[in-house]
């Protein structure tokens, strides 16, 4: 299958030593690799294939951002820019974990560490007094929120389950929590004001240099300049309204109160690091009014920003006089104003602590697929109120749960599948997430003019509102759209564009769209994306699969909704980029970096991160090169990683989530059991096949006292020797507890 969306690649001359390029990042998928890399280099050995590694982890994106601070051995390469270029050319072959998308509280911790390991980097500034202070603000700019994935994913996305995961998912059903027929659950949205109802949009008409100004009664500042537009580009800009913001806040609070459910917010702080921890502090301001009214002074004199959440007001009022005053005001709020949904009631943390604890697109389908309820502060299952503020993607939850009502609990035993092809090559659409989103400094208007000072595109707005353009290249689009009817021809399954004819974006878009589609002669439906959520859960219920084709926001959203929803994660997905030069990147999972799972690792030595997404890139990685470099070894590796991954599968080698029980080191172990076996067992290299038939019977024959090595080492604390920046030999020594294993290991990598 993935041949066919990676054709046209010319062949490289043979005896050309491959490389694949594996990134280092954060967290759990960071931990799961010093296990699984050793693994991968050795077999991979076998098809003069290297495997090089590269730190693109949040540390080391800090570490790259300030070399002239760093003693020489301190130092490190500019990995992302590497990168940067080589997914630009038709070699490259990478494969991509996911990595810490960092909120300031995050960065800020992650500074914080470096800087007790000795690596002289400043702090965050929060407010620049100065030009020093002002140029160091801006190198963390380049670090915080979505940084890395816009700058790799130089091509657009098809993600999918294999027939193989979803046979497994359809054997073996996660436990659905029933959804009750008198569930008190909505999703809220605002009625007006938002970045849906204010959206307006240009194709530009011939290639131009722009900029965004702002205007207001003292004059013109330009806030972007060398702004690159190409010819039939689409060009849209957008404002929030903070005033009706607040309000619809206020209204939503009281709304739950009177409900007796949970207030719940849901918003994306990582990815749109600009715009969305504005919407989270208006929350949070909203919430706690009477602290922010009664105690403004003191707070503003503490420097509390309520965009970083009530975690950091909490400890910053520590050094306060009035430290009992305001802490005695949270709890009187807590009690009497509507309840909150909890992160960790055991610890107290809220929904509006910490900015990138709740992150929509994966908290939203967990609250889905658990009855449509959450946590109150004391551990209780409630209906809530799933507050939403832009209602441009929050009517596809609002889908979930009116289907829900409709067609019952849904039965991940007999659901199809949606798989997603998204736009987001060439930074198709990074809303809110970068360089052209702005908060209005007065009352005045944004504006966009090009080379010759016309205007093309304008917007009045009020002191605060939430400005944000976008941009996506034609031929972003028109891969996109191409992409999609490959898909839909090569699977058969009903593909849907969801396109909002409402939205001024995706009205020229489905201009595009129906010109392409005719042009190719084709029939494919547009629907707006509401729609197109019941009839893809309508399809799904009777057991077929869909495709949905979709822009940048909803490729990240519905493949982690549809997978949480039909297999209980977005982990198990294949995810692949086929680079617009002619490379690819594999994706492992549609998932993220999964921090709680750290904390269980560090307490109990017991890993539960699921790598299944890590053998799929890796096989579609293999298959990748043995048919653009004709490199027969990687196809039998392919074919045996293939058929490894379904064994896995069958025998229910996933992680276990409980200390004592399988976890992912011992899921490495089986897979590379299956994987030695099928090399043996093959015929098309009898070499390989010689070679590891003695290590596959070796493995077969230790795999008792192999699995015990590995789970006997669990149930202890461990020390990991950092959170943001292991200690590479810690972490190493307890990601390879087993010495047998270890020691075939090294026997393949021999080769
Ligand atoms: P998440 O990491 O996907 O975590 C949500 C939950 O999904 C986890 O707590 C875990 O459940 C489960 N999960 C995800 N991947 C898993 C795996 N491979 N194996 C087992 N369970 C898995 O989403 P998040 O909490 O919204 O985001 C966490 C961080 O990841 C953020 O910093 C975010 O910016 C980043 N992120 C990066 C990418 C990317 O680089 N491509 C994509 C998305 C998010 P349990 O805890 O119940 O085990
Ligand atoms: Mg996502």
């Amino acid at each position: 299958m993935i041949f066919a969306i990676l054709k046209g690649i010319k062949s490289i001359p043979k005896g050309y030593i491959m490389k694949i390029t594996y990134t280092l990042t954060d967290e759990s998928p960071a931990l799961a690799t010093y296990s699984f890399l050793p693994i991968a280099k050795a077999f991979l050995r076998h098809a003069n294939i290297e495997v090089a590694t590269s730190d693109i982890s949040l540390s080391a994106r800090i570490l790259a951002q300030f070399p002239e601070r760093l003693k020489q051995e301190q130092q490190v390469e500019d990995a992302l820019s590497i990168l940067g270029d080589l997914v630009k050319t038709k070699e490259a072959n990478l494969i991509k974990t996911p990595n810490i998308s960092a909120s300031i509280p995050q960065l800020k911790a992650a500074i914080k560490e470096l800087q007790g390991k000795g690596y002289d980097v400043p702090n965050f500034p929060d407010e620049p007094q100065n030009d020093t202070e002002k140029a160091i603000k801006e190198k963390y700019q380049k670090v915080l929120g979505s940084a890395v994935n816009p700058v790799l994913r130089q091509g657009n996305s098809d993600r999918r389950s294999t027939k193989a995961v979803k046979s497994y998912a359809q054997k073996n059903p996660y436990r659905v929590v029933p959804f009750s027929a008198d569930s008190k659950s909505y999703v809220s949205y605002m009625k007006e004001g938002d970045f849906f109802d204010n959206e307006k949009a240009v194709l530009i008409p011939s290639a131009t240099t722009a900029k965004i100004i702002f205007r207001d009664s003292s004059g013109e500042k330009v806030l972007k300049e060398g702004l690159k537009l190409e010819q039939n580009e689409i060009l849209d800009a957008t404002f929030m309204d903070a005033q009706k913001l607040s309000r619809f806040y206020e209204e939503q609070i009281t709304s739950c109160k009177n409900k007796g459910i949970l207030f719940s917010l849901h918003l994306k702080a990582t990815m749109m690091k600009v715009s969305d921890p504005v919407l989270f502090g208006y929350a949070v301001k909203a919430y706690f009014k009477e602290i922010f009214e009664s105690f403004g002074d003191e707070l503003s004199r503490l420097g509390v920003n309520a965009n970083n959440g009530v975690s950091e007001l909490l400890s910053k009022i520590e050094s306060s006089p009035k430290k009992a005053e305001i802490l005695s005001k949270y709890n009187e709020i807590l009690e009497k104003s509507a309840k909150i949904s909890m992160v960790n009631s055991d610890k107290g943390i809220t929904n509006l602590h910490v900015p990138s604890d709740v992150i929509v697109d994966a908290s939203m389908p967990a609250m889905l697929k658990n009855g449509a309820r959450l946590w109150d502060k004391e551990g209780k299952e409630c209906d809530a109120n799933a507050v939403i503020p832009d209602k441009t993607y929050a009517t596809i939850y609002e889908a979930v749960i009116e289907d829900l009502h409709k067609n019952g609990t849904l039965n991940p035993a007999t659901l199809g599948s949606v798989s997603n092809v998204g736009l987001m090559a060439r930074k198709a659409q990074e809303y809110g997430s970068h360089d052209k989103t702005f908060i209005a400094p007065n009352d005045g208007e944004f504006v966009i003019v090009d080379a010759n000072g016309s205007v093309l595109l304008s917007h009045k707005v009020r002191k605060n509102d939430i400005y944000r353009a976008n941009q996506a290249k034609f031929d972003a689009v028109q891969n996109w759209i191409d992409l999609g009817i490959e898909r839909a021809d090569i699977t058969g399954d009903k593909a849907i564009f969801w396109l909002d004819a409402k939205r001024a974006s995706n009205k020229i878009m489905i201009d595009l769209v129906q010109k392409r589609l005719k042009e190719k002669g084709k029939n494919i439906e547009i629907l707006a994306p509401k729609e197109a959520c019941l009839e893809s859960l309508r399809l799904i219920r009777a057991g077929k699969n869909a495709i949905s084709i979709t822009g940048n926001v909803l490729r990240d959203y519905l493949t982690d909704l549809f997978p949480i929803l039909e297999l209980g994660t977005s982990a198990k997905m294949l995810s692949v980029v086929p680079m617009l030069n002619g490379g690819a990147m594999f994706e492992t999972g549609a998932g993220g970096s999964a921090p709680k799972q750290v904390e269980q690792l560090v307490g109990e030595n017991h890993l539960r991160w699921d790598s299944l997404g890590e053998f799929l890139a890796l096989q579609a990685s293999l298959e990748f090169y043995a048919q653009k470099q004709n490199n027969a070894k990687a196809k039998v590796l392919a074919d045996a990683l293939d058929s490894a991954t379904s064994q896995w599968l069958d025998n229910n080698k996933a992680p276990s989530r409980k200390v004592g029980e399988d976890d992912n080191r011992t899921s490495h172990f089986y897979l590379s059991m299956y994987f030695t076996r099928a090399l043996a067992n093959q015929s098309a290299d009898t070499s390989i096949a010689a070679f590891f038939k003695p290590i596959a019977d070796e493995l077969e024959s230790k795999q008792d006292s192999i699995r015990a090595e590995f789970n006997n080492a669990q149930g202890k604390a461990v020390d990991l020797g950092g959170y943001y920046k292991f200690d590479d030999n810690k972490a190493e020594s307890i990601m390879r507890p087993s010495k047998s294993f270890n020691t075939i290991i090294e026997q393949i990598a021999r080769g």
